[in-house]
């Protein structure tokens, strides 16, 4: 129990992603040695069948911000995450969207799934950290091992580590008192 500390909502957006719980677990292990005490709560939303594009069998990921924005249950931030693949206008697909300096973030597990179970659990773990750091403020990084460093493919993702570059991890540290403050 995060006394004090902050709590992410974790919604499982359509149907059953994966190692939910375990993904759970290991989100607020990994988060805790930056943004201290972290309480990952489950949530269970339907998905907006409006956010659905026929053509491109997708889900527009603001879309499904939207949605989230919906969900209460009291949380810092609410980050969905869903076995369907998203996109954004302009791009193929997004791994995940987020609100800067927002409450709600989105992740895709489609192409993140893999044989074998460590690597899929690890790279869910970065992108959701990553989109978390979004909503922290945080943009971009170029250090390539930064988890707020873009990725354009999986490839990208296996690459970079979970870990925030010390840049990365001061400004998140500045984001998370802002956010704690309110
Ligand atoms: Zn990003
Ligand atoms: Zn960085």
């Amino acid at each position: 129990m995060a006394e004090g500390g902050l709590v992410i909502g974790l919604v499982e957006m359509g149907p059953r992603v994966p190692e939910l719980e375990e993904i759970r677990r290991r989100l607020a292990r990994h988060l805790e040695k930056y943004l201290g005490p972290v309480e990952v709560r489950h949530f269970r939303e339907d998905l907006p069948e409006y956010a659905y594009s026929e053509i491109r069998g997708q889900y527009l990921a603001r879309a499904l911000l939207d949605r989230l924005s919906k969900v209460d249950g009291d949380c810092h931030r609410v980050v969905g995450l869903t076995r369907e693949d998203l996109y954004a206008p302009g791009l193929n697909f997004v791994f995940g969207q987020a609100r800067v300096n927002g409450r709600e973030a989105v992740v895709s597990v489609a192409r993140l799934l893999d044989e074998d179970r460590e690597r899929y659990l690890s790279r869910v773990v970065k992108e959701v950290t990553h989109e978390l750091g979004h909503t922290f403020g945080l943009g971009h990084c170029d250090d390539p091992s930064c988890v707020m460093s873009f990725s354009n493919t999986v490839l990208d993702v296996d690459r970079k580590s979970p870990d925030f570059c010390d840049r990365c991890a001061l400004a998140l540290r500045e984001g998370l008192n802002r956010c704690l403050r309110r």
